[in-house]
């Protein structure tokens, strides 16, 4: 437990059991910290002092006038009353409403003055203010008083239909009265150098600013400390994770076989990782490594590899795989590049869910008696019931679609903690990966293995070409004559089903409609065309993507099952439907899965949307580069922010609030480096016990919202 600090006081104790509930079922917020930490998204003015007679409609304005009524009647179709006041500034006349606020005729009896301030809305054809804010004057109005309260920013707090913003802004303002002293996690020296006004300081500005000025300096000194109390917590779970022993691996002969036959010679990368790989192997603790490179870069490769040197000492290895199809793939081409003998002495085994009863029982022996030194599989090898002899090695493969948690899971399966590598082709910006990834420690492959001829991509933009699509199908048709084979994804399975994120909600492209026209159109006559989707059982799947693989079926529909990994060398095009409703991310992933033999992969992204339009930019930036760092950082751009750190990460109360991945390299770099200097001094927090107050509050919140979902 943190010591005890003002932000660790629940609500109701501060704010009463009625508003408590309200704020915890509202907004997920429970105590005084958490509410603090609900920071205003924007500042709404008062405005300039406006004159009744010239309005603009939905703007903020500022008004000095008298009450001369304040009439309250009964609603005609709901329940509940309105509260309609009539001002007037002595050159016109403006309703104002309230509802179910009766009790305000007591204050605004005609004659009253004061300052009203709200959005001009229009109500049959005249202004009106629903709901201002007012204050009402005592005497006669002092004009730099009123000019003060027009100049205030008005914190417009992220709210629900059950918490309007005003109520926050009234309960911070209960809270900030009272809050006791506050101990800074950014240690003073830091601040001091960086120029940043103390944690209570900027709380009380960020939320209660005077000027403009105010809460800029409050957000700077609230999104350092974020930044860096983010990046300690995350140095510290990277230190606790390298706490524990795990056994030690060193490469022997059964990797020196295994290079020797290799076809061909590892790129500088893969050596280079490698190598990384084989220094944190032969460690007596944990590896927690992050190896990122392009589809095809050959990770997978380099992951095997690992398993190799594992496997020396008797070791087994685990291989966890996003999708069974995936699994299905990696084992067949993780026997087929061991060859017949290393499978032999390895036996690599699949287990995933969906096997035969007594094929997985089978399976689930060889992994508990040791004798499959590599298994894969899915989400299945972190079932209760899976048990390893001697776990050395979890690699988890497209990290993006495995949470924090299942990786930790799996973590505790072996008796000692396994090393753990993980593999992913999404590119990510060097911040991302130090907020997201910040335990782990990361290598590149940049380099693509030679011979491989970079893929040529198009947008089809039917808003403007409608015509285009036939020239589409066209393309793919002389492509199938050259001999090579065809993908064509779609968002949706069927009408009513989708797969995978989509950013849109119309009905989409779907595979049973674009199958039966494909199987249709007079230019693919004669030609295999099968559909592949996540609702097919497993079975079915894999004899298509068998069938696929061995050149049988010349197209494949299908939804993003295929999205990672599955490797056809044969295939050549790629058509993406409806492009425009994939992430950049994803619709980059997708293209990689074609050109990766010898042949020219071409990808056609096909799309409705308009120009000019974020959808269709989305598409564009994908179509004019195949810099998958250049990708994902346009991406970063483009995509809120809760989806590039995942739900794990936006989710919780934990989750970033000021701080903003794609703007704040730097800070977020500067922060790391701060942190680490002072977990280096000084490892137990001993001499900073704000920030190891600050990290525990941190866990504690963690281990709560970890509690909730589970
Ligand atoms: P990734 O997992 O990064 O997508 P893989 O490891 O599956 O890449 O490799 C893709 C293909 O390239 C595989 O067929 C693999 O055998 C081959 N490959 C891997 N490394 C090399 C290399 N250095 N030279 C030539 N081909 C390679
Ligand atoms: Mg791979």
């Amino acid at each position: 437990m943190a010591s005890a600090s003002p932000l660790d006081l629940k609500l109701d104790r501060a704010l009463g059991e009625r508003t408590a509930a309200a704020f915890a079922k509202g907004l997920g917020l429970r105590t005084v910290g958490d509410l603090l930490s609900h920071y205003p998204r924007r500042y709404a003015r008062r405005g300039e002092l406006s004159a009744l007679t010239e309005l603009p409609r939905d703007e903020n304005v500022t008004i000095v006038a008298e009450v001369l009524s304040a009439v309250n009647r009964p609603m005609r179709a709901k329940r509940g009353s309105i509260l309609e006041v009539t001002i007037s500034d002595g050159t016109g006349i403006l309703t104002l409403t309230f509802f179910n606020q009766a009790w305000r005729q007591g204050e605004l009896k005609p004659g009253a003055r004061g300052i009203f301030a709200g959005k001009v809305g229009d109500y049959k054809g005249s202004a009106q203010l629903a709901h201002p804010d007012y204050e009402l004057f005592e005497e006669d109005p002092d004009p730099q008083r009123a000019a003060a309260w027009a100049q205030l920013p008005i914190p417009i707090y992220p709210a629900t239909s059950t918490v309007a913003s005003w109520q926050i802004q009234k309960a911070v303002g209960v809270v900030l009265d009272t809050l006791g002293a506050l101990d800074d996690p950014v240690p003073d020296a830091v601040r001091a150098q960086r120029k940043l006004m103390p944690f209570a300081r900027a709380l009380e500005l960020i939320h209660r600013p005077q000027v403009d000025a105010d809460w800029g300096g409050a957000r700077k000194a609230l999104r350092f400390q974020e930044a860096f109390v983010l990046q300690a917590a995350l140095l510290q779970q990277r230190a606790r994770l390298r706490s524990v022993a795990a056994t030690a691996r060193t490469p022997g002969p059964l990797l020196e076989g295994f290079d020797a036959a290799l076809p061909f010679t590892l790129t500088g990368d893969q050596r280079a990782v490698g190598q990384q790989i084989a220094h944190d192997l032969a460690e007596p603790v944990p590896m927690n490594r992050l190896v990122q490179g392009e589809v095809g870069s050959g990770k997978t490769l380099v992951a095997l590899r690992a398993m190799l040197a594992v496997a020396e000492s008797g070791g087994q290895s685990a291989l966890l795989a996003p999708t069974e199809v995936l699994a299905q793939q990696h084992l067949r081409s993780i026997a087929r590049t061991l060859g017949p003998d290393l499978s032999a002495r390895l036996r690599p085994t699949l287990l995933t869910g969906q096997l035969p009863v007594a094929e997985r029982r089978k399976a689930m022996l060889a992994a508990v008696s040791g004798s499959a030194r590599i298994v894969v599989g899915t989400h299945a090898l972190l079932g209760d019931k899976v048990e390893f002899f001697d776990l050395g090695l979890v690699v988890v493969d497209e990290q993006h679609r495995f949470g924090v948690e299942q990786r930790e899971a799996l973590r505790l399966k072996g008796q000692q903690p396994p090393h753990v590598l993980v593999l992913t082709a999404t590119p990510i910006p060097r911040t991302v990966a130090m907020t997201v990834f910040g335990d782990l420690d990361i290598s590149s492959i940049a380099e693509l293995p030679a011979g491989r001829s970079p893929i040529e991509s198009f947008v089809v933009p039917l808003a403007e070409k409608p015509g285009w699509i036939s020239r589409v199908w066209e393309r793919v048709a002389e492509e199938l004559a050259k001999g090579h084979q065809a993908f064509v994804v779609v968002p949706a399975i069927d009408r009513t089903v989708t797969e995978g994120e989509l950013l849109d909600v119309s009905p989409a492209a779907n595979v049973t409609d674009v199958l039966a026209s494909l199987r249709e159109n007079p230019v693919l006559a004669g030609r295999r065309i099968e559909a592949l989707h996540g609702r097919l059982p497993g079975d079915e799947k894999d004899a298509l993507m068998r069938d696929f693989a061995a050149g049988a079926i010349d197209v494949l529909v299908a939804t993003t099952v295929i999205e990672v990994g599955v490797d056809v060398p044969n295939a050549s095009t790629m058509v993406v439907l409806d492009a425009d409703r994939f992430g950049v991310s994803q619709l980059h992933q997708l293209r990689g899965r074609v050109g990766r033999g010898g042949v020219q992969g071409l990808a056609l992204f096909v799309t409705g949307a308009e120009e000019l339009t974020l959808a269709r930019e989305r598409v564009e930036a994908v179509a004019s580069t195949l810099d998958g760092f250049e990708l994902a950082n346009k991406d970063l751009e483009l995509r809120q922010e809760g989806d590039v750190l995942g739900s794990t990460q936006s989710g919780g109360r934990s989750s970033l609030r000021l701080v903003r991945v794609a703007k704040d390299g730097e800070l977020i770099a500067e922060a790391r480096e701060v942190a680490a200097d002072i977990l280096d001094s000084d490892p137990t927090l001993a001499e900073h016990p704000a920030l190891r107050d600050a990290l525990e509050r941190r866990l504690d919140a963690e281990a709560e919202a970890f509690l909730a979902k589970n």
